[in-house]
C-alpha cells in the first residue's frame, strides 16, 4: 500500500519565472556588454554538463550551498563560453554567480498550474507528502512563498543533508523523515536519470513528469500532469504492493 509520495522540486512542482531573453538581458547587464539575438538561444542542456562532470565531483554536485553555486556558476560560464571569449574570466563567474543568486529569490519561481490542486488532493487521501530535491538552502522560502510547505509533510534539500540525488543516501534520509519503508513510497521527477534511477536504487517507485510529452518509452510510468500521479498510487495498489 502506497502511504507516501515524494516530489522533485524543479521544473516538477516549481520552473523559473523569467523567460530566457529575461536571463540573456540580466547576463548582459552584469557583464556591460550587448548579446545580440543570435546569441539568444536556449542554454546548454545541464543535465548532460551535469552528468558530464560526475567523473570529477563523483555525487556531490548539490551536497553543500558552496557546490551548488559553484556548479551553477561554471555552468553559466559555459554558457558563456562563445559568447564572451575574450572577456575576463572572473567578471564571467561573477556574473554568473549573480544569476545563482537571482534564482534564490522566491518571486524568480512559479509554481506549475496543477501543484496546489494535486497536494491537497494527496493530503485529503491521507499520504505522507514530502519534497526531496537537489537545491540549496534557499529551497524552503521558494516553496513557502509559494503556498507549497504547508501542503508538504517535510522538505529535504541536498546541501542540507550533504548526499544529493541520484545518489539513494537523500532518498534513505527521506524515508526516515516520514518514517516510511521504500516500497510504501512513489517518487515523482522529471529527470529519468537523478529522479527514476536515484529513487529506483533506494527502493522506492519512480514516476517520470513528461509535460512536454517527449519522453521516450522508459521503464517506469510516466504521467503528463501531476494530476495523474494519485491515478498511478491507485495501480500500484492494485497490483497488491504490501
Ligand atoms: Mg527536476
Amino acid at each position: 500500500m502506497i502511504r507516501a509520495i515524494f516530489y522533485d522540486a524543479g521544473h516538477t512542482l516549481v520552473k523559473p519565472r523569467a523567460e530566457i531573453d529575461e536571463v540573456w538581458d540580466f547576463l548582459a547587464h552584469q557583464l556591460g556588454i550587448p548579446i545580440e539575438a543570435e546569441h539568444r538561444g536556449p542554454f546548454p542542456d545541464v543535465h548532460a554538463f551535469f552528468y558530464t562532470r560526475l567523473g570529477e565531483d563523483g555525487l556531490g554536485n548539490y551536497s553543500s550551498n558552496a557546490r551548488a553555486r559553484s556548479f551553477w556558476t561554471e555552468y553559466y560560464s559555459f554558457a558563456l563560453k562563445d559568447i564572451a571569449p575574450d572577456h575576463p574570466k572572473a567578471e564571467i563567474e561573477s556574473a554568473g554567480g549573480a544569476l545563482y543568486d537571482w534564482y534564490a529569490e522566491p518571486a524568480q519561481w512559479q509554481p506549475f498550474p496543477e501543484v496546489i490542486e494535486t497536494l491537497e488532493r494527496g493530503r485529503d487521501r491521507g499520504l505522507i507528502q514530502g519534497v526531496v530535491s537537489d537545491w540549496g538552502t534557499d529551497l524552503l522560502p521558494i516553496l513557502h512563498a509559494h503556498e507549497i510547505t504547508h501542503l508538504m509533510d517535510f522538505v529535504v534539500a541536498s546541501a542540507v543533508v550533504g548526499a544529493s540525488k541520484p545518489h539513494r543516501d537523500i532518498f534513505l534520509y527521506a524515508l526516515g523523515r516520514a518514517d516510511v519503508r521504500a516500497e510504501e513510497t512513489v517518487y515523482v521527477g522529471d529527470s529519468y536519470l537523478a529522479d527514476v534511477l536515484g529513487s529506483r536504487s533506494a527502493g522506492l517507485h519512480p514516476i517520470l513528469i513528461d509535460r512536454d510529452g517527449v519522453a521516450p518509452k522508459i521503464d517506469a510510468p510516466v504521467v503528463r500532469s501531476l494530476l495523474d500521479v494519485l491515478g498511478v498510487v491507485d495501480s500500484i495498489n492494485d497490483l497488491g504492493v504490501k
